[in-house]
């Protein structure tokens, strides 16, 4: 059963090949040069790593501590 496999293989590289292109383009208009809470500049290597970046390192391990905190009380 080579050809089922190579579909499955197929389906789930298009599937990725979507949200790759889905990322980008919603990175075009959201990536920032500043970071979003408190304007400090966003590293270009940072930017790079993380396609729609919004906030720097600080805020986004803040945020990050906040979302767990978040999900720990429900
Ligand atoms: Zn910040």
């Amino acid at each position: 059963m080579v050809d089922s496999v190579d579909h499955a293989q197929e389906y789930e590289l298009a599937e990725r090949e979507r949200h790759i292109r889905r990322a980008r383009l919603s990175s075009t208009c959201a990536s920032r040069l500043l970071c979003e809470a408190c304007e400090a500049p966003i590293p270009e290597a940072r930017r790079a790593a993380i396609p729609g970046v919004a906030l720097c390192i600080t805020c986004q391990q803040r945020r990050e501590q906040q979302q767990r905190h978040y999900r720990k009380d429900r």
